[in-house]
C-alpha cells in the first residue's frame, strides 16, 4: 500500500503521532511519504492545533482519509497498535533532535489548559527512543516533577548526556531535591517555569529554586488578562526582574489593546530593562 501523510500545523516540531503511523506501516511493508502530491491508499492527516488551517489536498487523493489530532479532538488517540509503535524520525530529516516524554497528563487542572481534559491525571510513561540523528532533547512532560519517576527520567538524560530543554517545570511543586537534579543536566535554554496565578505568593518558592539553578537560566511565564489585574501583572514581572528571572508575559487575549501592549514592553527585554511601564503606556 501506499501511504501518505499530511502534518497540518508544520509548526517547527516534529509530528509524533505521524511518526509513529509511518513506523507501522514501514513495519508491514509500505510505502510511506509526506503526502504532497499522488495517489494513496490511505492518507493520515494530524492536527495539533485548532487555527492551524486545513490543506488544499487537491492534488491528493486517497482510498481512505483519517483525520486526528487535539486541533479536530480533543479526545482523539492513536489505535493502542499504532501508539505502541517508536516514532520514525526519517520522515523529519530536517530537525536534528529527539522528543520524549516521561509522563503524559497532570495533577492541576488549571481552568485555561487542555492538558487534564486530554490527557487525565498524571502517568509515568516509557521512553520513546531517541533520534538517531538527534544533538538535544525536548522533554516534552506537562509537568515534570509531578511524575512519581522524575528521578528515573533525571538517570535517563544524565546517561543521554545531551542537552535538554524542559517545556512544564511546576515551580510550585518543586523542592530543594528537584532543583537540585535540574541543575545537574546540560540546559539548551532557559527553564521554563510559570506564575499564572497572581493570588499566589511565589516569591519563597522561586528563592528556594535560585539557591540551586542561577536566576538567568530561569525563563517564567507570566499569564494576563485572565484573572489578574494590571497592578498584579505588574507587580509579578517586576518581582521577577528582581530576582534576575526572565519574565515572557502570555496575553490571554491577544487582541486586547492593553495585554498587547504589556507583552511588548516586557518581552521586548532592551525596553523592559531600560524603560518603566509608566513611561513606556
Ligand atoms: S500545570 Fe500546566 S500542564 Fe498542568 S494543567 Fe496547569 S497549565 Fe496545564
Amino acid at each position: 500500500m501506499k501511504i501518505g501523510l499530511i502534518d497540518v500545523d508544520g509548526h517547527g516540531f516534529p509530528n509524533i503521532a505521524l511518526m509513529k503511523i509511518s513506523s507501522f506501516h514501514k513495519y508491514r511493508k509500505d510505502i510511506v511519504e509526506m503526502a504532497t502530491i499522488g495517489d494513496y491508499d490511505i492518507c493520515y492527516v494530524s492536527k495539533l492545533f485548532n487555527f492551524s488551517e486545513d490543506p488544499n489536498s487537491s492534488l491528493i487523493s486517497y482510498k481512505h482519509l483519517y483525520k486526528g489530532g487535539t486541533g479536530y479532538d480533543i479526545k482523539s488517540k492513536l489505535p493502542i497498535r499504532i501508539e505502541n509503535c517508536q516514532p520514525d524520525y526519517s520522515i523529519y530529516p530536517l530537525y536534528k533532535f529527539s522528543l520524549q516524554f516521561f509522563s503524559r497528563g497532570c495533577i492541576r487542572s488549571c481552568p485555561f489548559c487542555v492538558v487534564r481534559e486530554k490527557e487525565g491525571y498524571i502517568t509515568p510513561a516509557k521512553p520513546m527512543n531517541l533520534n538517531p540523528q538527534g544533538k538535544y532533547i525536548e522533554v516534552l512532560d506537562n509537568n515534570f516533577f509531578a511524575n512519581p519517576e522524575w528521578k528515573s527520567a533525571i538517570s535517563y538524560l544524565l546517561e543521554a548526556n545531551q542537552p535538554v530543554n524542559f517545556h512544564g517545570v511546576d515551580v510550585r511543586i518543586m523542592d530543594e531535591e528537584q532543583a537540585y537534579h535540574l541543575n545537574l543536566l546540560k540546559h539548551r535554554k532557559q527553564i521554563h517555569i510559570a506564575w499564572d496565578f497572581p493570588e499566589m505568593d511565589l516569591l519563597p518558592k522561586l528563592n528556594e529554586v535560585i539557591k540551586y539553578i542561577k536566576p538567568y537560566k530561569l525563563m517564567c511565564y507570566v499569564l494576563i488578562g485572565f484573572n489578574s489585574s494590571p497592578e498584579q501583572d505588574l507587580y509579578r514581572v517586576t518581582k521577577l526582574n528582581e530576582l534576575g528571572i526572565s519574565p515572557f508575559v502570555m496575553p490571554f487575549n491577544k487582541s486586547d489593546k492593553y495585554q498587547k501592549r504589556f507583552a511588548r514592553w516586557v518581552n521586548h527585554k532592551a525596553v523592559f530593562k531600560s524603560v518603566k511601564w509608566e513611561n513606556y503606556k
